[in-house]
């Protein structure tokens, strides 16, 4: 008989949000599970109608959830994009469907100093988790700065023609889910939102860790619910026909 090597025990699996060793049925460990900053509202409404965008995200940005982005995108452990992708398939709504997810970019540049692009992971395992195919179909030109250090007036400017679409044909008619680490002004989402409708894409929608800036945490209660184990199912998501 051939035993498996055991890849556990070289690489065993770690709490996303502190990394301790945790069983690899736990999806983070018994100290950060009643800790975590989940939201009660966990959507948000980026733009104007027609081109709306609907934000999910499982977290807001402080504490564990804070933690475990900058382990992913400064400590160089994106490992954690694995561990984090079952928290943002489980904050989208139920029966929402979508044909494709697309991470937001980054510059090659940039990309090549930290190894990978953060949200391509996340985008990578959210799909994996919905069963849906993940395409990398947006490109960073050049460098921006953050929005919330502009004045309104440099945030007009900011992120124009900073992107660009590849592949416009692969979007058209599509249900486009974007993905992205952390939303924070929603500008970037908003960037991309509009390449992805002008390409014809039927809906964007939009998926991150975490909410940045004050959104409703979940009471102590119902933040006292234990953490469910990470192979529970997550709500599946039809691909369309
Ligand atoms: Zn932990």
């Amino acid at each position: 008989m051939r035993l498996s090597f055991p890849w556990h025990i070289l690489f065993p699996k770690r709490c996303p949000f502190c990394g301790t060793v945790i069983p690899h049925t736990a999806r983070c460990c018994a100290s950060c599970a009643p800790n975590l900053p989940l939201l009660s509202q966990n959507a948000r409404l980026i733009g104007e109608l027609p081109r709306q965008i609907a934000a999910y995200a499982p977290f807001s940005y402080e504490g564990l959830a804070e933690q475990a982005v900058w382990r992913l995108k400064f400590y160089g452990v994106p490992a954690v994009a694995r561990h984090l992708a079952p928290y943002l398939a489980e904050a989208l709504p139920d029966g929402a469907e979508f044909d494709l997810v697309v991470p937001i970019p980054m510059t090659r540049r940039k990309e090549r100093r930290r190894g990978y692009n953060q949200a391509a992971l996340l985008a990578r395992f959210t799909a994996e988790a919905l069963g849906l195919p993940a395409r990398p179909l947006l490109q960073k030109r050049r460098e921006t700065a953050e929005q919330h250090t502009l004045s309104a007036r440099e945030r007009k400017t900011n992120l124009s023609g900073a992107y660009r679409l590849t592949d416009p044909a692969a979007v058209r008619g599509k249900r486009i889910l974007l993905c992205d680490d952390v939303v924070t002004t929603g500008a970037t989402l908003r960037e991309a939102a509009m390449l992805l409708y002008d390409a014809g894409a039927e809906s964007v929608s939009a998926a991150a860790a975490a909410f940045a800036g004050g959104f409703p945490r979940e009471t102590q209660s119902e933040r006292s619910k234990p953490c469910p184990p990470q192979n529970a199912s997550t709500t599946p998501f039809a691909r369309r026909s």
